[in-house]
């Protein structure tokens, strides 16, 4: 059973088609790498199935708790539910807030999205165990190393137990010592989670510890995983 479907997707920017027609299926609990050569359209891929950006052609069905999800019929506010509910961000800066300490960073989406709760606030603090990040809970992002910081951002993504994780390009900007490490991690938590992830990554290294991949090329997925 698909996660996620789409279908014949296009987005374009002016006259540019970052995206000119992409077909792709994405089975639940399983694990995609996403490679392409820059500006193939590997992050509009990632936005547009992550309900932050929308398509102008085509569609994308998340198939989730027994419900269809057709994003290109939802309204601005059914999107964000979609994203805060459903969807794991994580990305190669970090977006942390400075004005805010990590737990309140990490707590941001479920009291964005209303669903804040305790139980919730103890996962992340479970992981942050788990990540040996739990000294950086009450510290501000500029106070930790990038490797912390990369830590705090994946246990925010993770925290509200999505259905899908997207990362681009987690480990961009890390040595290979801590890019292997966050590939294991994320590998190891996606499982656990039983979420399905997207891994774009430019670094053959990465991909081939993820078992299944897709590849882009001008915005058409040139192979099926
Ligand atoms: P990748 O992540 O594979 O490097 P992107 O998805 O970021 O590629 O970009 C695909 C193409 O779309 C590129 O040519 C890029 O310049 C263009 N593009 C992406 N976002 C925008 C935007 N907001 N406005 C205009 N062009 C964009
Ligand atoms: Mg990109």
């Amino acid at each position: 059973m698909s996660l996620v479907s789409a279908k014949n997707v296009v987005k374009k920017y002016g006259k540019m088609k970052a995206l000119a027609g992409i077909d792709l299926d994405l089975e639940k609990g399983k694990q995609y790498a996403l490679q392409g050569a820059s500006g193939s359209g590997k992050s509009t891929l990632l936005y547009i199935i992550g309900g932050l950006e929308r398509s102008d052609e085509g569609e994308v069905i998340i198939n989730v708790d027994d419900k269809k999800l057709n994003l290109n019929r939802m309204n601005d506010e059914e999107l964000a539910h979609y994203r805060n509910s459903t969807v794991g961000f994580v990305f190669q800066f970090h977006f942390l807030l400075p004005s805010m300490n990590c737990l309140q960073n990490i707590l941001l989406p479920s009291k964005i999205g209303g669903r804040y709760s305790k139980e919730i606030e103890s996962r992340a603090k479970e992981l942050a165990k788990l990540l040996g990040v739990e000294h950086c809970l009450k510290k501000f992002p500029f106070q930790l190393s990038g490797g912390e910081q990369q830590r705090i951002n994946i246990i925010r993504a993770l925290s509200v137990k999505p259905k899908l994780l997207l990362c681009d390009e987690p480990t961009g900007n890390l040595d290979t010592e801590n890019s292997e490490k966050v590939t294991a991690l994320l590998k190891e938590l996606a499982s656990e989670f039983d979420a399905t992830m997207i891994l774009v990554t430019h670094d053959p290294q990465v991909a081939s510890k993820i078992s299944h991949s897709i590849h882009i090329r001008d915005g058409l997925v040139c192979n099926m995983p």
